[in-house]
């Protein structure tokens, strides 16, 4: 950094070079000392030192001048270095003088020539001292702006990015909402079908399976129990002489009457792995995978005795009461047997049922 200027203005020269005498001797080198001998003078240096980039903390000036008046000068002066330090030194300022220039040119000093020299040395150490001060907090202050501007552009920053968080944070939201929601919409699609699968494989007058089930289920265990090498019973039940409880009693009580026997297949072939089905009409079945003679034959006579201790009137049968006969046969297949085979000798068993006096189980 260059040396800083201390400017003298003053018509006498006599004074300049006391002034620029004493200076020295104060500041022993630390600051360049010019001196003009007016105001204009002045104004011009300070252009040509400015322009070089000097800096000048302190203006010394007289009052009395033959041009321009000490305190127009330091007006003057002001507008170009409103930073430096004015002093005004004279013994003959008017007091309007004074306070112009305190007004318009931030008049640090007025001392009176001639002057004292330790008051003098005073007022102009004091006058640098409070310039570097001046600078120092002026430097503090744009330090202090350009970081108060950062932390603002930081507060910028960090508001957007919340913002931008905030709407991230929204989206994954809507996105988990959105998966909760099909998730949901899963389990019923699920239910209903489960629902449909049910009704489309249950009998909807009796509440018990239906042939599909029926067909279904017999395909199925037909394959197991000849992989597996065990038996599958089958028991075919019709209804004695429902034709003819129909036409007498009417088809809402018909339809009665085969709820009621489908209700005791239900509670009678209790085993889950065992089937009862309406196979069509006034039919029934149960299929027995798996499982002895001895138990399917007497599944099949409980059922017998359940349904004529239900005591339904039938006027038009020969036992008076409502009575099925059951047909039964058991298979263990082999691959070249079919399951038709198995409801052929089911059928045909329940036909010599029906032949033999109905009410009773045949096995084939
Ligand atoms: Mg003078």
């Amino acid at each position: 950094m260059s040396k800083q200027i201390i400017l003298c203005v003053d018509d006498e020269v006599m004074i300049l070079n006391a002034l620029k005498a004493e200076l020295k001797n104060i500041f022993l080198g630390d600051y360049l000392i010019e001196v003009t001998e007016s105001g204009q003078d002045a104004l011009d240096l300070i252009d040509e030192l400015q322009a070089s980039n000097y800096a000048i903390p302190l203006v010394i000036s007289d009052y009395l001048m033959p041009e321009m008046k000490g305190d127009e000068v330091l007006q003057r002066i002001h507008q170009k270095l409103p930073n430096a330090i004015k002093i005004m030194l004279t013994g003959h300022a008017t007091i309007e003088g004074v306070a112009n220039a305190i007004k318009y040119a931030m008049l640090y000093r007025y001392i009176a020539k001639p002057w004292h020299h330790a008051d003098f040395k005073l007022t102009v150490t004091e006058a640098l001292h409070k310039y570097l001060q001046d600078q120092n907090i002026a430097q503090k202050n744009a330090a202090l702006t350009e970081l108060n501007l950062q932390q603002a552009e930081l507060i910028k920053q960090l508001h957007k990015k919340e913002l931008h968080l905030q709407q991230l944070n929204e989206r994954l939201q809507a996105a988990l909402t959105a998966e909760l929601k099909l998730k949901e919409l899963s389990v019923e699609q699920q239910e209903t079908n489960r629902q449909l699968m049910a009704l489309s494989t249950t009998d909807a007058l009796t509440n018990i399976p239906n042939r599909r089930r029926f067909d279904e289920f017999l395909a199925l265990e037909w394959q197991r129990v000849l992989c597996e090498g065990q038996s599958i019973a089958l028991a075919m039940l019709d209804v004695d002489f429902f034709k003819k409880y129909n036409d007498h009693y009417g088809h809402q009580a018909g339809d009665e009457c085969l709820r009621k026997i489908a209700a005791v297949l239900k509670e009678t072939i209790s085993n889950e792995d065992h089937l009862v089905a309406r196979y069509g009409g006034e039919e029934f079945a149960f299929l027995c995978p798996s499982t002895s003679l001895e138990i399917v034959l007497s599944l099949a006579k409980n059922i017998c005795e359940n349904v004529e201790n239900l005591n339904l009137e039938h006027e038009l049968s020969t036992l008076k009461t409502v009575t099925v006969s059951i047909g039964v046969a058991i298979v263990s297949p082999n691959p070249q047997q079919k399951s038709a085979t198995l409801v052929k000798s089911a059928d045909d068993a329940l036909y010599l049922a029906k032949s033999q006096g109905r009410n009773q189980v045949v096995l084939a």
